[in-house]
């Protein structure tokens, strides 16, 4: 992956971390419907659930997700469709890359298994969001993504509504599954908002 910024451009000052499951690939759509017997596709999910990572492993167990979510990113990453078409993911990466470093951060299960890192990063170049990303950077489960230092974290998992973010920002993509977790919560630094949002966001901190 390209370096972003080039020498003679100025330095950016904000550094901000994209998810990769659930808010730039639509992961679980195709990785779910392989773990069901009776293949019902989209309509798989309890909407009670606040969390795709947990309702999986409750389901299938871990074992089997990890294998099949391995599997589908290693071997069939080409299938995977991205989040949001509606959202511009890309051109609203590029409003992003112009005043900000851009890293996609990813928690997986498997997060040293070179073949899933490689899938992910095949995507990411197939769906042409390569050359506005700094870095992919893979990351263990227990990882807390809120304490690496980014400035901005857009991420689809509402448990880090429940972290004190003092010094940065979270966007929190707007899914039917995360809604519920946010009713009982009374977050002060967070947006819930879309890849539109997230644009918005850094451009006007950036100004
Ligand atoms: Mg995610």
């Amino acid at each position: 992956m390209r370096t972003l910024h080039d020498e003679n451009q100025a330095s950016p000052h904000l550094h901000v971390a994209v998810d990769f499951d659930g808010v730039l690939a639509w992961t679980m759509e195709s990785v779910v419907p392989k773990l069901q017997d009776d293949d019902t596709g989209p309509e798989w999910f309890d909407e009670s659930q606040i969390d795709y990572y947990e309702w999986v492993i409750d389901e299938f167990g871990a074992e089997e997700f990890r294998e099949v979510y391995d599997q589908t990113m290693s071997e069939e990453w080409r299938y995977i469709k991205p989040w949001g078409y509606e959202y511009s993911t890309r051109r609203n990466l590029q409003q992003m890359a112009n005043v900000a470093t851009v890293d996609v951060v990813t928690k997986q299960p498997s997060a040293n298994h070179d073949a899933v890192i490689d899938g992910k990063n095949k995507w990411l170049v197939e769906q042409g969001l390569d050359t506005l990303i700094d870095r992919l950077i893979s990351v263990d489960m227990d990882v807390d993504k809120s304490r690496l230092g980014y400035d901005v974290l857009i991420n689809d998992c509402p448990y880090y509504l429940q972290d004190t973010l003092d010094y940065q920002t979270l966007i929190l993509i707007d899914h039917h599954y995360n809604r519920p977790a946010v009713v009982d919560l009374d977050p002060t630094e967070y947006i819930r908002g879309t890849m539109n949002t997230a644009a918005n966001i850094v451009y006007m901190e950036a100004q």
